[in-house]
Protein backbone atom coordinates (compact mmCIF):
# COMPACT_ATOMS: atom_id res chain seq x y z
CA UNK A 1 0.00 0.00 0.00
CA UNK A 2 1.26 3.02 -1.19
CA UNK A 3 0.79 6.05 1.10
CA UNK A 4 0.40 10.04 -0.22
CA UNK A 5 -1.60 13.25 1.08
CA UNK A 6 -3.79 13.75 -2.20
CA UNK A 7 -5.07 11.24 -4.94
CA UNK A 8 -6.06 13.00 -7.76
CA UNK A 9 -8.43 11.15 -10.37
CA UNK A 10 -7.58 12.02 -13.55
CA UNK A 11 -4.92 13.57 -15.22
CA UNK A 12 -6.23 15.77 -17.58
CA UNK A 13 -6.04 19.62 -17.72
CA UNK A 14 -8.21 20.14 -14.49
CA UNK A 15 -6.06 17.20 -12.92
CA UNK A 16 -2.65 18.63 -13.77
CA UNK A 17 -3.73 22.07 -12.82
CA UNK A 18 -4.45 20.28 -9.41
CA UNK A 19 -1.04 18.66 -9.15
CA UNK A 20 0.40 22.20 -8.85
CA UNK A 21 -2.20 23.90 -7.11
CA UNK A 22 -1.94 20.91 -4.18
CA UNK A 23 2.03 21.44 -4.68
CA UNK A 24 1.88 25.12 -3.02
CA UNK A 25 -0.12 23.83 -0.41
CA UNK A 26 2.71 21.00 0.46
CA UNK A 27 0.55 18.33 -0.47
CA UNK A 28 2.36 15.57 -2.18
CA UNK A 29 0.40 14.28 -4.98
CA UNK A 30 0.08 10.49 -6.79
CA UNK A 31 -2.26 10.90 -10.31
CA UNK A 32 -4.19 8.06 -11.40
CA UNK A 33 -5.33 7.61 -15.46
CA UNK A 34 -7.19 5.55 -17.46
CA UNK A 35 -5.60 6.66 -20.49
CA UNK A 36 -1.72 5.69 -21.22
CA UNK A 37 -0.91 9.29 -21.42
CA UNK A 38 -1.52 12.22 -19.14
CA UNK A 39 -4.05 15.17 -21.14
CA UNK A 40 -7.22 13.61 -20.73
CA UNK A 41 -9.91 14.78 -23.99
CA UNK A 42 -6.54 17.31 -25.45
CA UNK A 43 -4.09 14.60 -25.62
CA UNK A 44 -6.26 11.72 -26.56
CA UNK A 45 -8.67 13.23 -29.04
CA UNK A 46 -7.13 16.91 -30.23
CA UNK A 47 -3.63 17.36 -29.55
CA UNK A 48 -2.79 19.45 -32.89
CA UNK A 49 -5.94 21.85 -32.67
CA UNK A 50 -5.76 25.20 -31.48
CA UNK A 51 -7.93 26.43 -28.30
CA UNK A 52 -8.33 29.89 -28.11
CA UNK A 53 -10.01 30.28 -24.57
CA UNK A 54 -7.05 30.17 -22.30
CA UNK A 55 -5.68 33.39 -20.55
CA UNK A 56 -2.79 34.69 -22.00
CA UNK A 57 -3.03 32.84 -25.07
CA UNK A 58 -4.29 34.02 -27.57
CA UNK A 59 -4.01 30.85 -29.34
CA UNK A 60 -2.53 27.29 -28.40
CA UNK A 61 -2.66 24.16 -29.80
CA UNK A 62 -4.28 21.59 -26.76
CA UNK A 63 -0.94 19.64 -26.93
CA UNK A 64 0.75 22.28 -25.95
CA UNK A 65 -1.29 23.36 -23.59
CA UNK A 66 -1.22 19.74 -21.85
CA UNK A 67 2.84 20.41 -21.87
CA UNK A 68 2.68 23.50 -20.21
CA UNK A 69 0.69 21.97 -17.83
CA UNK A 70 2.92 18.92 -17.37
CA UNK A 71 6.16 21.62 -16.96
CA UNK A 72 4.60 23.53 -14.17
CA UNK A 73 3.36 20.47 -12.09
CA UNK A 74 7.10 18.92 -12.69
CA UNK A 75 8.58 20.59 -9.91
CA UNK A 76 5.90 19.29 -7.25
CA UNK A 77 7.48 15.60 -8.41
CA UNK A 78 3.74 13.65 -9.03
CA UNK A 79 3.41 10.10 -9.42
CA UNK A 80 1.68 8.99 -11.95
CA UNK A 81 0.05 5.61 -12.55
CA UNK A 82 -1.29 5.99 -15.86
CA UNK A 83 -3.28 3.07 -18.01
CA UNK A 84 -5.16 2.32 -14.96
CA UNK A 85 -8.81 2.84 -13.65
CA UNK A 86 -9.92 3.75 -10.51
CA UNK A 87 -12.44 0.74 -9.21
CA UNK A 88 -12.77 1.25 -5.57
CA UNK A 89 -13.18 3.97 -2.96
CA UNK A 90 -13.33 3.48 0.41
CA UNK A 91 -13.48 5.83 3.53
CA UNK A 92 -11.16 3.49 6.44
CA UNK A 93 -11.02 5.45 9.67
CA UNK A 94 -9.64 9.06 8.99
CA UNK A 95 -8.25 8.30 5.65
CA UNK A 96 -9.46 6.86 2.31
CA UNK A 97 -8.09 3.81 -0.04
CA UNK A 98 -7.81 3.98 -3.73
CA UNK A 99 -7.41 1.06 -5.87
CA UNK A 100 -7.14 0.28 -9.62
CA UNK A 101 -7.78 -1.97 -12.42
CA UNK A 102 -4.13 -2.46 -11.85
CA UNK A 103 -4.05 -3.38 -8.22
CA UNK A 104 -2.57 -0.41 -7.58
CA UNK A 105 -3.28 0.23 -3.84
CA UNK A 106 -3.23 3.36 -1.87
CA UNK A 107 -4.07 5.02 1.43
CA UNK A 108 -4.66 8.99 1.11
CA UNK A 109 -5.87 11.70 3.30
CA UNK A 110 -7.62 13.42 0.36
CA UNK A 111 -9.06 12.46 -3.46
CA UNK A 112 -9.91 15.11 -6.09
CA UNK A 113 -12.02 13.84 -8.94
CA UNK A 114 -11.04 15.29 -12.34
CA UNK A 115 -12.49 12.99 -14.19
CA UNK A 116 -14.21 14.95 -16.69
CA UNK A 117 -16.38 12.93 -19.23
CA UNK A 118 -15.52 9.95 -17.35
CA UNK A 119 -14.07 6.97 -19.33
CA UNK A 120 -14.80 8.12 -22.78
CA UNK A 121 -15.40 6.74 -26.48
CA UNK A 122 -16.85 7.95 -29.69
CA UNK A 123 -20.56 8.55 -30.33
CA UNK A 124 -21.32 6.53 -33.36
CA UNK A 125 -23.63 7.16 -35.79
CA UNK A 126 -26.40 4.26 -36.55
CA UNK A 127 -24.88 3.32 -40.00
CA UNK A 128 -24.56 -0.30 -40.89
CA UNK A 129 -20.91 -1.75 -41.45
CA UNK A 130 -19.48 1.65 -39.91
CA UNK A 131 -16.48 -0.24 -38.01
CA UNK A 132 -15.33 -1.57 -40.86
CA UNK A 133 -14.24 2.04 -42.51
CA UNK A 134 -13.05 3.49 -39.20
CA UNK A 135 -9.53 4.72 -38.60
CA UNK A 136 -9.06 4.47 -42.17
CA UNK A 137 -11.62 7.08 -43.83
CA UNK A 138 -14.47 7.69 -40.68
CA UNK A 139 -12.47 9.26 -37.64
CA UNK A 140 -14.47 10.56 -34.58
CA UNK A 141 -11.30 12.79 -33.73
CA UNK A 142 -8.15 14.25 -35.37
CA UNK A 143 -4.65 12.98 -33.67
CA UNK A 144 -2.64 14.24 -36.48
CA UNK A 145 -3.90 17.02 -38.60
CA UNK A 146 -1.42 16.02 -41.78
CA UNK A 147 -3.16 13.04 -42.34
CA UNK A 148 -6.41 15.25 -43.65
CA UNK A 149 -3.40 17.26 -46.45
CA UNK A 150 -5.16 17.61 -50.00
CA UNK A 151 -8.14 15.26 -48.89
CA UNK A 152 -11.59 15.99 -49.49
CA UNK A 153 -12.65 16.14 -45.95
CA UNK A 154 -16.77 16.14 -44.76
CA UNK A 155 -17.36 16.65 -41.53
CA UNK A 156 -20.85 15.61 -39.70
CA UNK A 157 -21.76 17.91 -36.42
CA UNK A 158 -22.65 21.16 -35.34
CA UNK A 159 -21.23 21.44 -32.17
CA UNK A 160 -17.46 23.07 -31.14
CA UNK A 161 -15.75 20.37 -32.00
CA UNK A 162 -16.92 20.19 -35.33
CA UNK A 163 -17.04 24.26 -36.42
CA UNK A 164 -13.02 24.38 -34.90
CA UNK A 165 -12.32 20.88 -36.83
CA UNK A 166 -13.37 22.83 -39.77
CA UNK A 167 -11.85 26.18 -39.37
CA UNK A 168 -8.38 24.10 -38.62
CA UNK A 169 -8.81 21.73 -41.82
CA UNK A 170 -9.65 24.57 -43.86
CA UNK A 171 -6.02 25.55 -44.27
CA UNK A 172 -4.91 22.26 -45.23
CA UNK A 173 -7.51 20.13 -46.68
CA UNK A 174 -8.26 20.45 -50.20
CA UNK A 175 -11.70 20.62 -49.76
CA UNK A 176 -13.61 20.94 -46.25
CA UNK A 177 -17.98 19.77 -46.76
CA UNK A 178 -19.57 20.27 -43.66
CA UNK A 179 -22.89 18.68 -42.75
CA UNK A 180 -25.16 20.10 -40.19
CA UNK A 181 -29.14 18.72 -39.66
CA UNK A 182 -29.78 22.56 -39.53
CA UNK A 183 -29.02 26.32 -39.82
CA UNK A 184 -28.34 26.97 -35.86
CA UNK A 185 -25.24 25.44 -34.62
CA UNK A 186 -24.05 25.16 -30.83
CA UNK A 187 -20.50 25.94 -31.08
CA UNK A 188 -19.33 29.49 -30.16
CA UNK A 189 -21.01 32.35 -31.92
CA UNK A 190 -17.34 34.12 -33.62
CA UNK A 191 -16.56 30.51 -34.80
CA UNK A 192 -19.72 30.58 -36.17
CA UNK A 193 -19.23 33.70 -37.71
CA UNK A 194 -15.49 32.24 -39.38
CA UNK A 195 -17.28 29.13 -40.67
CA UNK A 196 -20.02 31.47 -42.60
CA UNK A 197 -17.22 33.67 -43.67
CA UNK A 198 -15.12 30.74 -45.22
CA UNK A 199 -18.79 28.84 -47.10
CA UNK A 200 -19.72 29.01 -50.12
CA UNK A 201 -23.66 27.12 -49.98
CA UNK A 202 -24.16 23.90 -52.67
CA UNK A 203 -24.90 25.10 -55.56
CA UNK A 204 -26.86 21.87 -56.80
C1 LIG B 1 -12.84 17.91 -29.97
C2 LIG B 1 -12.92 18.77 -28.71
C3 LIG B 1 -12.53 20.10 -28.76
C4 LIG B 1 -12.56 20.89 -27.62
N1 LIG B 1 -12.13 22.19 -27.72
C5 LIG B 1 -12.12 22.96 -26.60
C6 LIG B 1 -11.66 24.32 -26.69
O1 LIG B 1 -11.29 24.81 -27.74
N2 LIG B 1 -11.68 25.04 -25.54
C7 LIG B 1 -12.10 24.51 -24.34
O2 LIG B 1 -12.09 25.23 -23.33
N3 LIG B 1 -12.53 23.23 -24.23
C8 LIG B 1 -12.55 22.46 -25.32
N4 LIG B 1 -13.01 21.17 -25.24
C9 LIG B 1 -13.46 20.66 -23.92
C10 LIG B 1 -12.24 20.31 -23.03
O3 LIG B 1 -11.40 19.37 -23.68
C11 LIG B 1 -12.72 19.73 -21.70
O4 LIG B 1 -13.54 20.70 -21.06
C12 LIG B 1 -11.52 19.40 -20.81
O5 LIG B 1 -10.72 18.38 -21.39
C13 LIG B 1 -12.00 18.96 -19.43
O6 LIG B 1 -10.83 18.70 -18.68
P1 LIG B 1 -10.86 17.71 -17.44
O7 LIG B 1 -9.45 17.61 -16.93
O8 LIG B 1 -11.94 18.13 -16.49
O9 LIG B 1 -11.37 16.31 -18.02
P2 LIG B 1 -10.88 15.34 -19.21
O10 LIG B 1 -10.04 16.06 -20.20
O11 LIG B 1 -12.13 14.65 -19.64
O12 LIG B 1 -9.93 14.31 -18.44
C14 LIG B 1 -10.47 13.43 -17.47
C15 LIG B 1 -9.53 12.26 -17.35
O13 LIG B 1 -10.02 11.44 -16.28
C16 LIG B 1 -9.78 10.08 -16.64
N5 LIG B 1 -10.71 9.24 -15.87
C17 LIG B 1 -12.07 9.33 -15.82
N6 LIG B 1 -12.56 8.39 -14.97
C18 LIG B 1 -11.49 7.69 -14.50
C19 LIG B 1 -11.32 6.60 -13.61
N7 LIG B 1 -12.36 6.01 -12.97
N8 LIG B 1 -10.07 6.14 -13.39
C20 LIG B 1 -8.99 6.69 -13.99
N9 LIG B 1 -9.08 7.75 -14.84
C21 LIG B 1 -10.31 8.23 -15.08
C22 LIG B 1 -10.02 10.02 -18.14
O14 LIG B 1 -9.33 8.92 -18.71
C23 LIG B 1 -9.46 11.38 -18.60
O15 LIG B 1 -8.11 11.29 -19.03
C24 LIG B 1 -13.01 20.34 -26.38
C25 LIG B 1 -13.41 19.00 -26.31
C26 LIG B 1 -13.35 18.22 -27.46
C27 LIG B 1 -13.78 16.77 -27.37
Amino acid sequence: MQSTDVVIIGAGPVGLFAIFECGMMKLKTHVIDALAEVGGQCTALYPEKPIYDIPAHPSILAGDLIEKLKEQAAPFHPTYHLNQQVTRLEKVEDHWEVETSAGTKIRTKAIIIAAGVGAFGPNRPPLENIESFENKSVFYFVKNKSMFKDKEVVIAGGGDSAVDWALSLADIAQKVTFVHRRDKFRAAPDSVDKLRALCRPRKD
